[in-house]
């Protein structure tokens, strides 16, 4: 008995389903014109606009990484530089010990002018 309402309603299933399956998408479609939704062609367009900003996406991202790359290897570049020169850096600033005098430090703290007088001893 089993076996055979399984036979005549699994039959019966099967052969709605194909039937069943595009008048149930037109009612569906039509439910959404009435409402004033989308249409399936407004739908598709939308599903393919998502589909190009997705990819474009994945483009922007993998450009972002190769960016992110780049600035990496930037900042290591600049940390080496920073940390190749701070003597120099703090050579060029340095500023006569004299006071009052604003030149920069030629030798033993002293600007040219001063280094002179020290030398001589008439500092
Ligand atoms: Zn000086």
């Amino acid at each position: 008995m089993g076996s055979l309402r399984s036979l005549v309603f699994g039959g019966v299933a099967e052969r709605l389903v194909p039937v069943l399956h595009t008048p149930v998408e037109d009612i569906i479609y039509e439910v959404l014109d009435q409402k004033g939704l989308p249409s399936r062609s407004e739908v598709r367009d939308l599903k393919n606009k998502l589909e190009r900003l997705e990819s474009s996406v994945g483009e922007m991202t993998e450009a972002l990484e190769g960016i992110r790359g780049q600035m990496t290897e930037i900042n290591k570049a600049a940390l080496e530089a920073k940390e190749a020169a701070p003597t120099r850096s703090a050579a060029a600033t340095k500023i006569c010990k004299v006071d009052g005098c604003e030149s920069k430090v030629r030798a033993k703290g002293y600007c040219g002018k001063h280094y002179m007088m020290w030398k001589r001893g008439t500092l």
